[in-house]
């Protein structure tokens, strides 16, 4: 048995499914979700994200959240949440970064929102110096100032996709032609959740509605409000349009429908829809990630560690520099949106 074919069972009885349906399906059914079955990362796996490229990156995300809370005054207890840790090599690179900040490491209740059980126990390796905790909704976070990290983490989650009809619009939906999974348009109705995008489509354009992602922010932006920071970095822009559903599957890009549980599924995250659900919380401006790390101190940090490093490690510590930063790598594709109480500074390198 494999997913498309247990797919292709569940279409051919209940009819097609929506596109988030089938994004959360692939990437976590229980037996043979993507994410439930495998650690995807790095050069052997289907790709690589930026705490796993150089450490600088989770050094430098841990200095921001550390300022950030001793802006507004230490809080002790608080929680040091991050969503969709990965490996937990970011995690491990914030705790190293502020392991000198006095009270940080006190005063943090770790905690990690993962679904997947392989990278639960990948988690439980890296950071096996800590005490840890894993809940599996934000729902579950504790009632405590939050500073939280989300990176390549919205990409992930399930997006409905809709395509304008008139002044109404159609479901993007999988069905099944010839026992092949292929997309399918529902019939037109009225879509109340994307009124506002009457005003910058016309007939046959598709957007994207990540409901998931935005009842995520809105509850990390009630917590952050009373205390706390949050920054989401992720792939996208201030408001996307079109289909931005895509596969990568060894570091290159498949059709999204084939084989479905074998490769990594992810659309571009629409930070203007996060931003606004985040009320009560402020958000910033959303900032490319090259310019918020460069802001962050990046350069000097690179040439510190470079200065013990020769020949093929100092190249490609260099190479992982330009990578973070430069904007024809991942410093314009990737931005940064911070959340912070309306009455605190912002997030250092992130300007409201
Ligand atoms: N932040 C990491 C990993 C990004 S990949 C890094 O930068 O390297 C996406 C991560 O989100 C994985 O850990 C995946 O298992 C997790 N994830 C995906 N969907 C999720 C969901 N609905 N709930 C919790 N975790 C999820």
């Amino acid at each position: 048995m494999t997913l498309q074919q247990d797919l292709a069972a569940r279409i051919a009885t209940s009819g097609p499914i929506t596109v988030a349906d089938y994004m959360s399906t692939a990437l976590l059914h229980p037996t043979f979700g993507y994410y439930s079955t495998r650690d995807p990362f790095g050069t052997d796996g289907d790709f690589t994200t930026a705490p796993e490229i150089s450490q600088m990156f989770g050094e430098l995300i841990g200095l921001c959240l550390a300022q950030s809370w001793l802006d507004q005054g230490s809080p002790a207890p608080f929680t040091l949440a991050e969503l969709g840790p990965g490996r937990g090599t970011l995690m491990a690179d914030i705790l190293r970064a502020t392991a000198q900040v006095p009270g940080f490491h006190n005063g943090a209740r770790i905690v990690l929102v993962e679904a997947s059980p392989v990278l639960k126990a990948r988690q439980a390796e890296t950071l096996a110096h800590f005490s840890l905790s894993w809940i599996d909704t934000v729902a579950d976070l504790p009632d405590l100032p939050l500073w939280l990290v989300a990176n390549e983490f919205f990409d992930a989650l399930p997006v409905r996709q809709f395509q304008r009809d008139g002044t109404g619009w159609r479901e993007r939906s999988v069905g099944l032609k010839n026992e092949t999974l292929t997309f399918g348009l529902s019939p037109v109705g009225p879509q109340p959740a994307l009124d506002h995008r009457l005003e910058d489509t016309k007939d046959g354009d598709l957007v994207e509605l990540n409901a998931p992602a935005q009842a995520i922010t809105a509850d990390i932006g009630a917590r952050v409000a009373k205390g706390g920071a949050a920054l989401i970095i992720d792939y996208g822009d201030w408001r996307s349009l079109g289909d931005t559903l895509q596969a990568l599957r060894g570091h290159a890009p498949v059709d999204p429908l084939d084989a479905p549980g074998t490769a990594d599924l992810t659309t571009h995250v629409d930070f203007e829809a996060l931003g606004t659900a985040a009320a009560p919380a402020a958000f910033t401006r959303l900032t490319p990630q090259g310019v918020f790390l460069e802001r962050l101190g990046i350069t000097n940090r690179a040439q510190t560690l470079a200065g013990e490093m020769t020949g093929a490690t100092l190249n490609a510590h260099i190479a992982a520099h330009r990578r973070l930063t430069h904007p024809d790598e991942m410093g314009n594709l990737f931005k940064v949106l911070g959340l912070y109480p309306p009455d605190a500074p912002p997030p250092p390198g992130l300007e409201p």
